[in-house]
Protein backbone atom coordinates (compact mmCIF):
# COMPACT_ATOMS: atom_id res chain seq x y z
CA UNK A 1 0.00 0.00 0.00
CA UNK A 2 1.33 3.75 -0.91
CA UNK A 3 1.31 6.57 1.50
CA UNK A 4 -1.37 8.18 -0.06
CA UNK A 5 -3.88 4.63 -0.46
CA UNK A 6 -3.19 4.81 3.22
CA UNK A 7 -3.67 8.27 4.20
CA UNK A 8 -7.01 7.72 1.91
CA UNK A 9 -7.94 5.12 4.00
CA UNK A 10 -6.71 6.14 7.81
CA UNK A 11 -10.15 8.07 8.42
CA UNK A 12 -12.29 4.67 8.13
CA UNK A 13 -9.31 3.03 9.75
CA UNK A 14 -9.58 4.79 13.35
CA UNK A 15 -13.21 4.49 12.75
CA UNK A 16 -12.87 0.40 12.31
CA UNK A 17 -14.76 0.91 9.22
CA UNK A 18 -11.99 -0.80 6.94
CA UNK A 19 -12.33 -4.37 5.73
CA UNK A 20 -10.05 -6.46 7.71
CA UNK A 21 -7.47 -7.07 5.10
CA UNK A 22 -7.23 -3.15 4.19
CA UNK A 23 -7.33 -3.03 8.29
CA UNK A 24 -4.14 -5.29 7.92
CA UNK A 25 -2.40 -3.15 4.87
CA UNK A 26 -3.10 0.32 6.81
CA UNK A 27 -1.27 -1.48 10.16
CA UNK A 28 1.44 -2.65 7.82
CA UNK A 29 1.76 0.61 6.56
CA UNK A 30 1.62 2.60 10.12
CA UNK A 31 4.79 0.49 11.09
CA UNK A 32 6.80 2.01 8.39
CA UNK A 33 5.42 5.62 7.86
CA UNK A 34 6.12 7.70 10.91
CA UNK A 35 3.55 10.63 8.75
CA UNK A 36 1.02 8.47 9.16
CA UNK A 37 1.67 7.38 12.76
CA UNK A 38 1.10 10.95 14.02
CA UNK A 39 -2.23 11.01 11.73
CA UNK A 40 -3.51 7.83 13.04
CA UNK A 41 -3.06 8.66 16.80
CA UNK A 42 -4.82 12.15 16.53
CA UNK A 43 -7.93 10.73 14.12
CA UNK A 44 -7.67 7.69 17.00
CA UNK A 45 -8.04 10.15 19.86
CA UNK A 46 -10.77 11.84 17.71
CA UNK A 47 -12.72 8.89 17.05
CA UNK A 48 -12.42 7.54 20.84
CA UNK A 49 -13.81 11.32 21.83
CA UNK A 50 -16.74 10.80 19.21
CA UNK A 51 -17.49 7.74 21.08
CA UNK A 52 -17.68 9.32 24.34
CA UNK A 53 -19.98 12.39 23.04
CA UNK A 54 -22.52 9.63 21.79
CA UNK A 55 -22.04 7.64 25.19
CA UNK A 56 -22.72 10.84 26.80
CA UNK A 57 -25.63 11.66 24.88
ZN1 LIG B 1 2.23 6.98 5.24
Amino acid sequence: MTHEEAAGLLGAWALDACEDAEAASVERHLASCADCRVEAASLTRAAAGLGELAAGA
